[in-house]
Parts: structure tokens; C-alpha cells; sequence
């Protein structure tokens, strides 16, 4: 079995990493655009082998992984298309899966039946090799978004790969992941990043942040992400996201007018069954 991670950063890197602790057969080869990045894999145990030519790494690659922010999508798949091996399965990590149909439709024509889109549920801030850890995804769900055309072989081929890595694997539609991931994760970043943005904005931002405590640490952590992927994936899931913050945006109006009317009853109500919900699926989040 040989994988190829096209572009070799937190989350392809840590796959590479799970792999091979896991599967001694397996081998793992990197195809990227920065030999420093690539060769880096190799001294972190990620990769047995690099390249920068597309025709070396991908050949004989049984499956290959796209690893790369959802803004390069297009122009790496136009990239490896003349080297892809027929039978290879080819898969994805990309946080939005809708935009990534669409760029994989304009690159081939039509969807192959051996592309499963996929996407881990698990990250950090951390972006680059640097921050790949093998047990990344231990435990932690795997969403393939497979489509009509997609081969129940290669989604089968997919679903080994992250179980492999120690992941639980689930299929849905692509429309019900991109509306699922716009409310628990996209939706959740914009308000982290205007947040942030906002405090940044003020004269005495520094005096602000000096009485920052565990609460602000813990809601704008992920403030701290990579710019450049979260545009692309703000901009790969727009409708979706914008029908998230539209409905932000009326509960926090709510908020603002029992505020305003200094209505405890009114803020207690949304308080109780905002903490009643977080208290009941708490194992879900924390383990
Ligand atoms: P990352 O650590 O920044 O790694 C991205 C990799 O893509 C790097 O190897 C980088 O190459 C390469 N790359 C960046 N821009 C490129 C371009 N224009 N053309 C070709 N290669 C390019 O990012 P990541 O966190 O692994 O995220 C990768 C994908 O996973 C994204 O689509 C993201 O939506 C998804 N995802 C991320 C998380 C998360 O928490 N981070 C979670 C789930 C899914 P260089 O090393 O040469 O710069």
C-alpha cells in the first residue's frame, strides 16, 4: 500500500504519522512545493519519501490525500491529474466539502468514481508539519461525504485509511455536513476571530487583555488559526455560514434586548437552556 499526501502540513502530517506507527507495510510519500517542508516529513518519521515532480511522487500511489488549504484545491488537482494512477482512490480533508466537489467537477469534468471527499473531525491552532502528532485523530470522527458516483470500493478504501489512523468514520451528504460544520465549527471561528478583531481595534486593547482570564482564553483560542485556510473556508461555505450567522445574529439581538430591558427572567431562560444543552453532551466535547 502506498499513500501520497499532496501537501504535507498539521492534518496530512499527522496522518502520515498515525499511518505509519500503525502499518509497518504501508509507505507514505509526500508531494509538495517546498523541499524544506517535505524533507522536514522525512527527519519527523511522516513520510519514507518526497518528491517535488508530481509524476515520481504519485506513481504507484494506491491512495492519494489532499492536504492543502481549500483555495488551492483547483489548482493542485490540475496539478497531479496527468499522473494520477488510473486505479488510485483520491481523497480529501477540506473543512467545507460542497466547494470541493465543485472544484473537483471544473478540474475533471465530472466527479471520478474514485475521488471520496472526506474531512477529520480534529485540529488544532497549530498549522505547518511542525505541529503534526500521530494521535491527532485517535478517537476522533472521520466525515466522508461520498456521492452518487462515488465507488463503494474507494470510499471502503478511505474508510480503512482513518481507521487506521484510530478515527471513527461516518458518512452523510455533502449539504448536511457543510450546514452541520458551519454551526459547530466555522460559525464558532467568526465569532473567536471578531472578537478578537474587535478588542484589537480598541485604544486600550493591551490594558483590555492584561485582565483577560480563563474564559477569553478558552472562547478565542482558536482565534489563533491560520488566516488563509479560515478565509478559504469561510468563502468555500458561504451560504451555509451566512445562514449560521443570521441566526447568531437574532439570538445575540435577543440577548442585547433583555439587556437592554434589564429582563433577568429573559436572560436566565437562554442561559438555563444554553447550559442544560453543554451540560448533557459535555462528554462529547471533552473527552
Ligand atoms: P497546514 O498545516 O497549513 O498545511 C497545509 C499544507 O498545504 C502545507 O503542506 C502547505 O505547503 C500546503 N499548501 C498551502 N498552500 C498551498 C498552495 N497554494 N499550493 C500548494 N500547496 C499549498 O494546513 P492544515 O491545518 O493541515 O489544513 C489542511 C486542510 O485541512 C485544509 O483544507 C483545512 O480546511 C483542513 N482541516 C484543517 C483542520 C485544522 O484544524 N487545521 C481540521 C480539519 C480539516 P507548504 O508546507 O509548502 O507551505
Amino acid at each position: 500500500m502506498r499513500v501520497c499526501l499532496v501537501g504535507v502540513g498539521l492534518i496530512a502530517g499527522s496522518l502520515g504519522l498515525a499511518l505509519r506507527e500503525k502499518n509497518q507495510t504501508l509507505s507514505v510519500v509526500g508531494l509538495g512545493r517546498h523541499a524544506e517542508t517535505l524533507e522536514r516529513g522525512v527527519t519527523l518519521g511522516v513520510l519514507d519519501e518526497w518528491s517535488l515532480d508530481p509524476a515520481i511522487a504519485l506513481a504507484k500511489a494506491d491512495i492519494v490525500v489532499l492536504g492543502v488549504p481549500l483555495g488551492a484545491t483547483a489548482n493542485v488537482l490540475s496539478w497531479i491529474k496527468p499522473h494520477l494512477p488510473k486505479a488510485a482512490v483520491i481523497t480529501d480533508v477540506g473543512s467545507a466539502k460542497g466547494c470541493v466537489i465543485e472544484d473537483v467537477e471544473a478540474v475533471f469534468g465530472e466527479l471520478p468514481v474514485t475521488f471520496v471527499p472526506g474531512h477529520p473531525i480534529a485540529g488544532t491552532e497549530h498549522s505547518g508539519i511542525d505541529a503534526a502528532f500521530g494521535r491527532l485523530f485517535f478517537g476522533r470522527r472521520v466525515i466522508l461525504t461520498p456521492t452518487e458516483r462515488t465507488s463503494q470500493e474507494a470510499t471502503q478504501a478511505v474508510e480503512t485509511l482513518w481507521s487506521q489512523a484510530g478515527a471513527h468514520v461516518v458518512t452523510m451528504s455533502v449539504e448536511h455536513h457543510d450546514r452541520m460544520l458551519a454551526m459547530t465549527s466555522h460559525l464558532p471561528h467568526m465569532l473567536a476571530f471578531g472578537l478578537v478583531d474587535m478588542l484589537a481595534g480598541a485604544s486600550d486593547h493591551e490594558e483590555i487583555l492584561r485582565y483577560a482570564a480563563g474564559g477569553f482564553r478558552d472562547f478565542t483560542r482558536i482565534a489563533s488559526s491560520d488566516p488563509v485556510m479560515w478565509r478559504d473556508i469561510c468563502l468555500g461555505n458561504r451560504d451555509a455560514l451566512l445562514e449560521a450567522l443570521a441566526a447568531y445574529r437574532s439570538d445575540l439581538e435577543k440577548l442585547a434586548h433583555f439587556v437592554d430591558q434589564a429582563d433577568g427572567d429573559g436572560l436566565e431562560a437562554i442561559f438555563n437552556q444554553a447550559k442544560s444543552t453543554r451540560d448533557a453532551y459535555r462528554h462529547w466535547f471533552e473527552s
